[in-house]
């Protein structure tokens, strides 16, 4: 970890670390920090959120997720902590589902290293005695859903009478749940003198309510800037792969592997995710280099020679390192990341399609970041197409594909009379064996005997993009369109085949829309974004949900408990 030459002088000096970091006011313990994570330089949202914040302002800011807004609140949030007297919480973080203060904990914690500064995600589902404890030990960070932070405070065991920072985060979620009065309720306990920063993917009259309230003159950011000159948008086909973060290593290898991509940029946002996806490419049999701008000049100019002489087929790069390249006309462009901004994407991709020739560029993103993939589309007026990732059996059949064309190709150009003498030897087995089995050592060779797994499908939210998307393997259109959404205007219809399932539990009980998406996100374990319309009745409530999660969700909300209750879970039968 590197901290400036001069050590012993008695200010902390920043030279070394990230320029682009060091100019938004961050301190060394977190450039530090920032070097060892591999973040090359801040994303539109930390540069425009970092220093109004670190100023101590409100913020209002309009970013989805994967834009870098949880470093964008963390950063400036851990910095003026280290700077105050210890009282605990002192920051408090409203999230809408489990996953999200599952993750967002890990970050703060992450960003938080050299500060020593610990972090407690509470979340309803989880047993309540653990968090108990932790909050009595005390804890400078708490990431909560609204739920379960409000029965902390109901029961004392959450007390925010000196909290200084509050963050809501995807406050127009945490609204489409049914957490609006709690979050209320939750607010009117902190000082008025805290600072809090709201941050939403969308700002609807009701979210300005919200920051209205809230909020004291705050900073507005918004990072959808506007669409790209006409002319200026690529042509280049565009397609995107939905998949969720434990799949996506796999995923990008699939997607390499069928794309059949012979010279190619592949993006990463981080110099670890570089050397991490040119370790596993590599791994796999491709001519995989990596460039990023932890290298030295030399070392650049070798990668860069290797690929424009053919040598490499895959060049994987952050988008600092690619940015001051002069990098030849690539076949593809993909993206292992989505990009934290519009203008980045445009750029990335602008390397492949030109000059007339086709260009393929290729996304892989996380559920959550279905937002981002839209706000993209609107940028560059151009269609992303939604694709389920290739299976196992695309991959096969695309492997013989290719082999067949390789030796189409062989049989018109090259002589084979040696060949032929060696297909003599082997005369004691008929012709059509000798060449089947020719064939089988050459796919062996190129790779196409590994084992393979089909990596998960995910469900795709049509509304996101205003038209179907067409899921192959679930393209018989039988979704579920009769039931009305409560409370879920995100969801539509959907590609997806969906399965009802009676929860005997409804209005009598206080049930809302937000309980049941939590308690079925939560103990399945599952994206709350998979989960369709739903009905809340005086004595029970139904659910759409992904046909192939049905039978996962039934078991395990059948041993869990809806507000403090057991209930019975089944299909729903008219
Ligand atoms: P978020 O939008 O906060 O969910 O962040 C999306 C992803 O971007 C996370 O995986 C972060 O680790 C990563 N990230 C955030 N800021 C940066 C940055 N300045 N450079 C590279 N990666 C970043």
């Amino acid at each position: 970890m590197k901290h400036g030459p001069s050590s012993e002088s008695a200010v902390p000096t920043v030279t070394g670390f990230s320029p682009g970091f060091v100019a938004l006011g961050l301190e060394a313990p977190l450039l530090a920090t920032l070097e060892t994570l591999g973040y090359e330089e801040p994303t539109p949202i930390q540069r425009e959120a970092i220093p109004p914040l670190l100023a101590g302002r409100d913020l209002l800011g309009q970013a989805a997720t994967g834009t870098g807004k949880t470093a964008a609140f963390a950063l400036p949030m851990l910095q003026r902590l280290s700077h105050a007297a210890r009282v605990r919480p002192s920051a408090l973080v409203l999230v809408p589902t489990r996953e999200l203060a599952i993750q967002v904990g890990e970050a703060v914690q992450r960003y938080g290293k050299e500060l020593q500064v610990s972090v407690l995600p509470v979340y309803g589902g989880q047993a309540i005695g653990p968090q108990l404890h932790a909050l009595k030990r005390g804890v400078d960070v708490v990431v909560a859903t609204p739920g379960r932070a409000l029965d902390h405070i109901r029961r004392g065991t959450l007390k925010l009478q000196e909290v200084r920072i509050v963050v809501l985060d995807e406050a127009d979620e945490m609204l489409d749940m049914g957490f609006a009065e709690d979050l209320d309720a939750i607010l009117v306990g902190t000082p008025k003198t805290k600072q809090t920063a709201l941050f939403s993917a969308t700002i609807p009259p009701r979210i300005r309510a919200i920051a209205h309230r809230h909020l004291q003159s705050p900073i507005e950011i918004t990072i959808a800037k506007e669409p790209v000159k006409a002319g200026t948008a690529p042509r280049v086909q565009q397609t995107a792969y939905i998949v969720a973060r434990p799949h996506r290593a796999a995923a990008l290898a699939r997607v390499i592997d069928v794309a059949g991509a012979n010279s190619a940029l592949v993006f990463c946002r981080t110099r670890l995710e570089v050397d991490e996806v040119t370790a596993m490419l590599t791994g796999r049999g491709h001519r995989a280099e990596a460039i990023h701008g932890g290298m030295s000049q030399g070392q650049r100019d070798r990668v860069m020679q290797a690929f424009k002489a053919g040598q490499t087929e895959l060049l994987v790069a952050t988008d600092v390192a690619a940015r001051g390249l002069d990098i030849p006309q690539v076949s593809h462009v993909i993206n292992y990341d989505l990009p934290s901004s519009a203008e980045i994407y445009v750029h990335r991709i602008g390397r492949t399609g030109r000059a007339g020739r086709e260009g393929a560029a290729i996304t892989i993103l996380d559920p959550r970041e279905q937002r981002l993939l839209r706000t993209i589309e609107q940028h560059t007026k151009a269609r992303v197409t939604v694709l389920p990732i290739p299976s196992v059996a695309d991959l096969r059949a695309k492997q013989l594909d290719r082999v067949q064309a390789a030796v189409e190709q062989v049989l018109r150009d090259a002589p084979l009379d040696a060949f032929k003498q060696l297909v003599e030897r082997l005369s004691a087995h008929p012709p059509a064996e000798v060449a089947a089995a020719a064939l089988k050592l050459l796919v062996r060779a190129q790779g196409g005997e590994r084992q393979e797994q089909d990596i998960p499908a995910i469900p795709v939210r049509q509304s996101e993009f205003g038209r179907p998307i067409r899921d192959a393997r679930h393209s018989d259109g039988r979704g579920h369109g009769g039931s009305s959404g409560v409370g879920r205007p995100q969801q539509g219809k959907r590609t997806v085949e969906m399965a009802r399932l009676y929860i005997g539990v409804g209005r009598e009980a206080g049930i809302r829309p937000g309980d049941l998406v939590g308690a079925i996100a939560n103990e399945a374990r599952i994206n709350s974004n998979a989960i369709g319309a739903i009905e809340i009745e005086h004595r029970f409530s139904i659910v759409d949900v992904p046909t192939s999660m049905a039978s996962g969700i039934i078991e395990v909300l059948g041993r869990a408990r809806i507000k403090g209750r057991r209930v019975s879970v089944r299909l729903f039968r008219e």
